[in-house]
């Protein structure tokens, strides 16, 4: 594509990750008609970590991204490695859905940081990769009691964590405002957005094809195959797999209701003096609490910190969101007395009721991995290897995440505004309990 060309294309968001990932890959836009084993709508970490495991099998894989890799979620998020979910502890999702497909999942929650950092290693992918662990701290004493049970579950499970009292979280993040923490070794933090590029160069490089400013605009079945058509040109293939997650649009009509988006703010610091950078998460792990309001930190490589909320009145974000997040960093690191913001960015998170992420099937040979519910980096990236899978033959209700039928839910648009006004509710029960 010529530059004139790219410059067309839909801006990233203005995010620290846009300013300091490294130049993408050349892509174009798809203008002809082609042929291939899988057909993939979606540039994010899903798609790309799909088309980089089926290209190093041989399969065929053509990617159609609708503005640039990693446009959507996986360029706009705070880039933790996060090998669990938001809700859904082990015990449960075996309870849910019964010793085969809960551990099955369980299994697959717990070795998804450990595949993205290897994967990054393999393809020596230059995105800011720091592997020192992810800790979830306790906001409030009585959250331990969660915190003790997760640990047990985990480590049941042959995951390494460690359950840390306050001065040793204290230690690790420099602030004393937690109570103690779940501590996981395999978790860490990138630039999300030259992880998703770098996913694009290492797919192309192993024979994948990703295209960029070429929307899907229809999906039909012809015979065997699943034809998708974008403003000019076609890809038939035997297999489509959609993976838009929160920026499904009206592609597959039914798969837009099953999820409700929220909107997730960004900021990051400007970079702090050596000194105060030093005392700031010294030990550069990335960490989110155990409030349902969601409250995380992290660095980035020139000791900016990283961190985001939630605003649950949608109106004058750009605005409000400024003052709400001094405020938190004041709370938690005082030391940091310059609170200027360099970048504030946003981007949608794609909500569930049961707040758990699925697999649709679509129709035959076709499957859609969604509803990440904020959790969908190193678990897009790991089921990319599952979608390889699934492309050579295991069946998809036999994957790392659950297959669910679709349950389209009515006044999707309205329930995004409800799910954001409920972070009201959310801070209550986080002051309580
Ligand atoms: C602000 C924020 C913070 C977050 N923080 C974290 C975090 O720290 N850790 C974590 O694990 N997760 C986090 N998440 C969630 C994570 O970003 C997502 O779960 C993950 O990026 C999903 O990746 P994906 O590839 O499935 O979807 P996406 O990255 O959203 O990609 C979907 C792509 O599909 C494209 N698309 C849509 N429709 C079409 C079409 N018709 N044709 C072609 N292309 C189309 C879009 O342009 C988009 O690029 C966060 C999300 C946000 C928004």
């Amino acid at each position: 594509m010529s530059d004139a060309a790219s410059q067309s294309l839909p801006a990233h968001a203005p995010s620290l990750w846009a300013a300091t990932a490294p130049p993408p890959p050349q892509t174009a836009e798809l203008l002809e008609s082609l042929k291939a084993d899988v057909v993939i709508v979606g540039g994010g970490v899903t798609g790309l970590s799909a088309a980089l495991h089926m290209a190093e099998r041989g399969i065929s894989a053509v990617v159609l991204e609708a503005a640039r890799a990693g446009f959507g979620g996986s360029g706009r998020n705070s880039g933790h490695i996060i090998p669990t979910l938001a809700a859904g502890d082990p015990d449960a999702l075996v309870a849910k859905f019964g010793p085969d497909a809960g551990e099955r999942m369980v299994a697959f929650l717990r070795d998804s940081a450990s595949l993205t950092f290897d994967l990054i290693r393999k393809y020596g992918i230059d995105c800011d990769a720091v592997q020192n662990g992810w800790a979830q701290p306790a906001h409030r004493a009585s959250r331990m009691k969660l915190l003790e049970k997760r640990y047990g579950e985990w480590t049941r499970r042959q995951a390494r964590a460690e359950l840390l009292d306050a001065g040793e979280i204290a230690a690790k993040l420099g602030t004393d405002i937690y109570h103690g923490a779940l501590f996981i070794e395999s978790g860490g933090h990138v630039n999300p957005l030259a992880l998703a590029q770098g996913l694009a160069k290492a797919a192309m490089e192993q024979g994948a094809k990703v295209f960029t400013g070429s929307p899907a605009l229809t999906v039909t079945r012809e015979g065997s195959a699943w034809r998708v058509t974008t403003p000019q040109g076609q890809v038939t293939a035997d297999r489509l797999v959609v993976a838009t997650n929160a920026y499904t649009g009206a592609l597959i009509p039914a798969l837009a209701k099953t999820l409700v988006r929220i909107i997730n703010y960004q900021v990051s610091t400007h970079p702090m003096a050596a000194d105060i950078a030093a005392s700031v998460i010294p030990s550069d792990i990335s960490s989110s609490d155990t409030r349902r309001d969601l409250y995380p930190f992290r660095k980035d490589r020139a000791g900016r910190l990283v961190t985001g909320a939630t605003l649950a009145l949608p109106l004058n974000m750009d605005s409000r969101i400024r003052p709400w997040i001094a405020e938190r960093i004041g709370n938690a690191f005082p030391q940091i007395r310059d609170r200027r913001l360099d970048y504030v960015w946003n981007g949608r998170i794609a909500m569930t009721p049961n707040r758990l992420p699925r697999v649709h099937s679509i129709g035959p040979g076709a499957i859609s991995p969604i509803a990440y519910n904020g959790r969908g980096m190193a678990l897009g990236i790991a089921m990319g290897k599952e979608l390889a899978d699934w492309a050579q033959g295991k069946p998809d209700d036999a994957l790392g995440l659950p297959k669910m039928e679709i349950e389209p839910m009515p006044f999707v648009s309205s329930l995004g505004r409800l799910a954001q006004a409920a972070l009201v509710r959310y801070r209550q029960l986080d002051q309580r309990d």
